[in-house]
C-alpha cells in the first residue's frame, strides 16, 4: 500500500488523523487511488477496517463512512480505525449498478478475489491482504441500490469455527437492525461477501444493510453509524456507552432470493422487514393492459429482506428475498 496525505493530514500510521489517499500494489489497480482516512490512537489496541461504496448508488451507506471519519478521536481510543468512503472508484459518476465498469463483475460477490485476476478480483485481494491485514474485524456498509429498498439488516457467516462464528455473531448483534443473517456455511466454498471470504481463514467481517432507492435516508445513515460505533465499543477501541436497540434482531440462517418469472411489471404488496408466510403473495407482475401475469409467493416462513422498487422486471431478474429464522432453541 502506498499512502499520500492531503495538507491537513498526519503522517500514515503515526497517531492522529491520516487522511489522503492509497494507491495498491496490484499493477492492474494501478490506475486508480482510493480515499483512505485513519485514525490512530495514541494508545495501541484493536484495529477496524470499515468501508462502503461498493455499490457507488448506497448513498446512505457512503454518507455514514463519511461521518464515521469525525467520530474518533485519537487522543481518546485505542487502537485504529481506518475508512475507505468508496471502494468501486471506476463507477463514481457512472452511477453503475452493482458492477465494477472495468470488467463488469460485482465486487461484492467476487471475494476473495485473485492477484493475476481481473480488476473486481485483484481489487477484492488487496482489500483482503493489503488494507485488512491485522483487522479485527472489517465491516462492508451496503442498502439500497437505485431499484432496490432493503430492510435493516446485518450479514455474518457460519463457520465450522464455533469460536470465530460466536464472534461474527455478537459483532453482528451490534448493529440494530430487523435482521441478524448468518450464511448458511455451504458458502463457504464459493467467491462470495467479505464475510464468507474472512471466515475461511478466522477473520471476521460484516455487511450492513440500511437504505433505498440512491437516496440519502437519516435513519440508514444512523443505523450503519450506530452499529459501526457498537462494534469499536465491544473491541475496545471506545469506551462510550453502547446504544439502545429498538429493532428485533431476529437470528435468521437462510437467505433465499426470488426470480421474476416473466416479464412485467411488479407490484409489491409486503414491504421490506416484514414477516411473510409461505406461500404468502408479496406481489404480482402485470401486463401493459393491467393484467395479472403472475403472482410472486414467499418460498417460505421468513422475512422480507430487500425487494426490487422499479415495476419493471425482465424474466429471471431478482425481484426480492427472504430470510429465515433460526430453528428456536429448546
Ligand atoms: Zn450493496
Amino acid at each position: 500500500m502506498e499512502t499520500s496525505a492531503c495538507d491537513n493530514s498526519c503522517d500514515y500510521g503515526k497517531p492522529g488523523v491520516f487522511r489522503g489517499s492509497v494507491r495498491f500494489e496490484n499493477p492492474t489497480l494501478a490506475e486508480y487511488r482510493w480515499p483512505l482516512c485513519e485514525v490512530q490512537g495514541l494508545k495501541p489496541g484493536p484495529r477496524l477496517c470499515v468501508s462502503a461504496g461498493v455499490h457507488v448508488n448506497e448513498v446512505s451507506a457512503i454518507e455514514a463512512a463519511v461521518r464515521l471519519q469525525h467520530l474518533f478521536n485519537p487522543e481518546t481510543i485505542c487502537g485504529s480505525v481506518s475508512i475507505i468512503p468508496l471502494i468501486n472508484q471506476p463507477a463514481l459518476y457512472r452511477y453503475s449498478e452493482y458492477v465494477c465498469p472495468v470488467d463488469g463483475k460485482n465486487i461484492n460477490h467476487t471475494f476473495p478475489g485473485r492477484k493475476d485476476g481481473t480488476f473486481s478480483e485483484a481489487l477484492c485481494d488487496a482489500i483482503v491482504n493489503e488494507w485488512c491485514v491485522g483487522a479485527d474485524c472489517y465491516v462492508d456498509m451496503h442498502g439500497g441500490d437505485l431499484r432496490e429498498q432493503v430492510s435493516k439488516f446485518v450479514l455474518y457467516q457460519k463457520t465450522n469455527d464455533h469460536e470465530v462464528e460466536e464472534q461474527a455473531r455478537q459483532l453482528a448483534m451490534c448493529f440494530d437492525a430487523e435482521i441478524v443473517l448468518g450464511l448458511p456455511r455451504s458458502f463457504l466454498d464459493k467467491p462470495g461477501r467479505p464475510p464468507t471470504a474472512f471466515a475461511r481463514h478466522k477473520r471476521i467481517a460484516l455487511m450492513s444493510e440500511a437504505g433505498s432507492n440512491g437516496i440519502l435516508n437519516e435513519k440508514a445513515i444512523f443505523f450503519h453509524v450506530e452499529g459501526v460505533l457498537n462494534i469499536a465499543r465491544t473491541l475496545g477501541i471506545i469506551d462510550t456507552p453502547a446504544s439502545s436497540f429498538q429493532h428485533a434482531r431476529v437470528l435468521c440462517d437462510e437467505y433465499l432470493w426470488v426470480y421474476c418469472p416473466t416479464d412485467g411489471e411488479f407490484h409489491a404488496e409486503v414491504e421490506p422487514g416484514y414477516r411473510v408466510e409461505k406461500g404468502q403473495r408479496l406481489g404480482t407482475l402485470r401486463s401493459f393492459f393491467g393484467e395479472i401475469l403472475a403472482e410472486i409467493n414467499a418460498p417460505a416462513d421468513g422475512f422480507l429482506l430487500w425487494r426490487i422498487t422499479h415495476p419493471s422486471i425482465p424474466k429471471g431478474e431478482p425481484v426480492l428475498a427472504v430470510a429465515v429464522a433460526e430453528p428456536t432453541q429448546p
